[in-house]
């Protein structure tokens, strides 16, 4: 391309003048000026936010920052107009690219680009199949790439779109300019995809926005059938109006026609029904003329009723990431909503079925395929019912030949077509020459998946079996930083059982511990800033003689040791408490750093309004392990992140599924010696200290013998 380009100047030089001027808004959402921030800087990274969570302004607010033109991958084309008309409307100058311009069109566009009359530029991930596409973006300077829905370039997202791809060579042909991508899906394999795929370098991640706090979840023990019914009973006598999940259709049709014979209005929804049964019960749950629904995880997707004011879980869901959807599905109208989990071990053995199901194995696909080589006509057809093939195949599993199928479509050999006038589907050999024994098929992709799946039901087994806040458990798994508890699911809420107000001894040393806090905290117009994490401050009102706190000059404050009689056992548990309380805020960052929030100051000057869940004072019988903080050490922390990692990588687990940075913190402080240490550990539960405590003690140990 000849002929002199130029490239568009920056729209504003801030931020947050743009926010205002050309958004309109007042403030960012939860997590978005972290992301603005961090792709202002010049950073790669990941954003994941739920739907509705603000991601567009993520890359529109820094495009208007940059010179040159920000490309957004979309894959959505009939949300493209919308955008671009937004923005456009905004007087922001913005196109897009499809298939749906007509090819003078694009090129007037792209000579646009050129001549710096845009600054975002929405694509379709198709045209990058073109090179002649890539070779007209040859010259355009491209100062940021956004793809969007970046979930669809992971065969493991529920997504997946083949052009999404070819993006990483799309960057590579566009000169390899800074790269955000974003997405909904915040399953912790789908995120590792994206930053391989895209070649994301040091990319920051930001996951936010996943707390729901006006539901408040509850897993529920139970071990008969008829205590199941009698919740159900109790929750919907209750709340009235929700949906009942059922693993299957049996479960579905027993459990409607019960609630049906309490007098209650419900309908009954599942993949075996044919379409209008389903529209039919939708629109009748829609128009509100039944209470309740209950459901296989079918129904949903399109459902859009706000006052749902109730999910039951009959039955334990395949993973996090369908529990914490579908239990979403409550409350979409902010107003307060419960989820409650009906759990019993025995039922994980239906989600195995699902399990085998969905992963049929090379051998059973081959045989499947054998079978339709066998069966085909001349116009090399096959017109068998799933329940045919089945037998015909020798396998056992329905659901298996579904997924054997899908994968034959995928790879190529068969395709599948609708026979007028019948309810089964027809199947056509694409590939008719080709034997069973010579199908290609990626064995090893088909056994990571299985893995993936088996970890994702453990995981959800897991989370039935803690004892830790719910909502926080899930927003962790997520990968969300730092998540608070939400003080309302049946954990918190159990916990929370005995909070009080203060003594006026505990008020004193309340205002103490949070004098400490301000001492060692800076002040700012806008609030306090953080300097320290709660280890240094309960060190320091404890006056600890330690190195870390005499060479920070702690030991000069006038808050030094002020506490000393309480020990560091009930200092500790009054930090977490006075956290929980919200009167301690805790700081994201490579360290919890802590400061006081608003509250907290104003309980610091004498306000009493406040309620707390006392940390237990001297020694319960039996003896309670009293752990010793011996100061946070920054190499062991990093030494015991390492042994994460390889524990994480052989388990095939994301990190934090081990032990949260959190958890890793308190080990590091504490440096429990024994397996009862370890246990007292905050964020140690059983089932992990099972799994991998041992490990970690002995590195701890090593460490400490390696330091004398
Ligand atoms: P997502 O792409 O994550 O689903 P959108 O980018 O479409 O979400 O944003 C969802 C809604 O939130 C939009 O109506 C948008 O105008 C609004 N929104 C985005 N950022 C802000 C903000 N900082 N303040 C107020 N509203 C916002
Ligand atoms: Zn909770």
């Amino acid at each position: 391309m000849s002929g002199a380009s130029s490239t568009s100047k920056p729209l504003v030089q801030a931020p947050l003048e743009a926010l205002k001027r050309h958004f309109g808004h007042d403030g960012f959402l939860d997590g978005q000026e972290r992301v603005v921030s961090e792709i202002v800087a010049g950073r790669d990274g990941l954003v994941v936010m739920p739907t509705g969570g603000g991601k567009s302004l993520c890359y529109q607010l820094p495009a208007l920052c940059f010179e040159g033109v920000t490309l957004v991958v979309s894959p959505l084309i009939a949300l493209m107009k919308d955008q671009v008309d937004a923005l456009v409307e905004k007087g922001i100058p913005a196109t897009l690219i499809n298939s749906t311009v007509p090819w003078e069109e694009q090129r007037e566009r792209l000579h646009g680009m050129r001549n710096g009359a845009y600054k975002l530029v929405y694509v379709a991930p198709e045209r990058f199949r073109a090179e002649s596409f890539l070779r007209a973006l040859d010259g355009v300077e491209v100062s940021l790439f956004a793809v969007d829905e970046a979930h669809c370039l992971s065969q493991w997202g529920h997504d997946f779109r083949p052009d999404y791809m070819r993006l990483g060579r799309a960057l590579e042909a566009v000169g390899r300019p800074q790269c955000v991508a974003l997405t909904a899906t915040a399953t912790p394999v789908v995120r590792e995809d994206i930053l391989k795929v895209l070649g994301l370098r040091e990319p920051f991640e930001v996951v936010s926005g996943f707390s729901r706090p006006n539901l408040s979840l509850a897993i529920t023990a139970v071990d008969k059938k008829a205590q199941k019914l009698a919740r159900v009973r109790e929750v919907v006598g209750a709340h009235r109006t929700g949906i009942v999940y059922c693993a299957t259709r049996r479960k579905v049709e027993e459990v409607s026609e019960t609630l049906a014979s309490w007098g209650m209005k419900a309908i009954a929804y599942h993949g075996g029904m044919s379409d209008t049964e389903r529209e039919e019960a939708q629109e009748v749950f829609l128009q509100r003329k039944a209470d309740v629904a209950v459901a296989t995880n079918a129904f949903g997707m399109g459902i859009d009723r706000a006052d749902v004011r109730f999910v039951i879980h009959y039955e334990v869901p395949g993973s996090i990431e369908a529990y914490y959807q579908e239990a979403g599905r409550a409350g979409r109208d902010g107003e307060s909503a419960v989820c409650e989990l009906l759990f019993n071990y025995a039922d994980t053995r239906t989600q195995e079925f699902f399990i085998e199901g969905a992963n049929p194995g090379a051998q059973a696909i081959r045989d499947i395929y054998r079978y339709l080589l066998d069966e085909a006509d001349d116009e090399h057809e096959v017109q068998r019912s799933i329940e045919d093939i089945t037998e015909g195949a020798g396998l056992k599993n329905g659901m298996a030949v579904g997924s054997a199928l899908a994968t034959l479509v995928r790879s190529g050999y068969i395709e599948r077509f609708d026979v007028p006038g019948k309810r089964l589907r027809g199947t056509r050999l694409k590939r008719p020459d080709v034997f069973p024994e010579a199908i290609e098929l990626d064995e090893g992709a088909l056994e990571e998946k299985e893995r993936r799946d088996r970890e994702k039901l453990k995981a959800m087994v897991e989370m039935c079996y803690a004892r830790s806040c719910r909502q926080q458990w899930i927003l962790e798994y997520f990968g969300e930083e730092d998540a608070g508890t939400c003080g309302c699911c049946d954990v918190c809420r159990d916990d929370g059982g005995d909070e009080r107000e203060a003594t006026d001894e505990e008020h004193l040393i309340v205002r103490k511990a949070l004098s400490g806090v301000a001492r060692m905290s800076r002040r700012r117009s806008t609030g306090w800033e953080g300097r320290f994490g709660r280890g240094k401050v309960v060190m320091m009102l404890l006056g600890s003689r330690s190195q870390e706190v005499v060479a920070a000059g702690l030991d000069k404050l006038s808050t030094y040791g002020l506490l000393r009689e309480q020990g560091s056992g009930y200092l500790n548990g009054l930090f977490r408490a006075l956290t929980e309380a919200g009167l301690i805020r805790v700081e994201t960052g490579e360290y919890p750093l802590i400061t006081l929030s608003e509250r907290g100051e104003r309980v610091m000057q004498g306000s009493r309004n406040y309620r707390l869940a006392w940390p237990d004072r001297g020694q319960p019988a039996g003896g309670a392990v009293e752990l010793e903080d011996r100061g946070f050490d920054p190499g062991l922390y990093s030494a015991l992140r390492e042994l994460r990692s390889r524990l994480a990588k052989a388990a095939g687990v994301p990190p934090y599924v081990v032990f949260s940075n959190r958890t890793l913190e308190a080990l590091a402080r504490y440096q429990p010696r024994d397996l009862e240490e370890g246990l007292a550990v905050p964020g140690v539960g059983e089932v992990k200290a099972q799994r991998y405590l041992r490990s970690f003690l002995d590195a701890i140990r090593d460490w400490s013998q390696c330091r004398g």
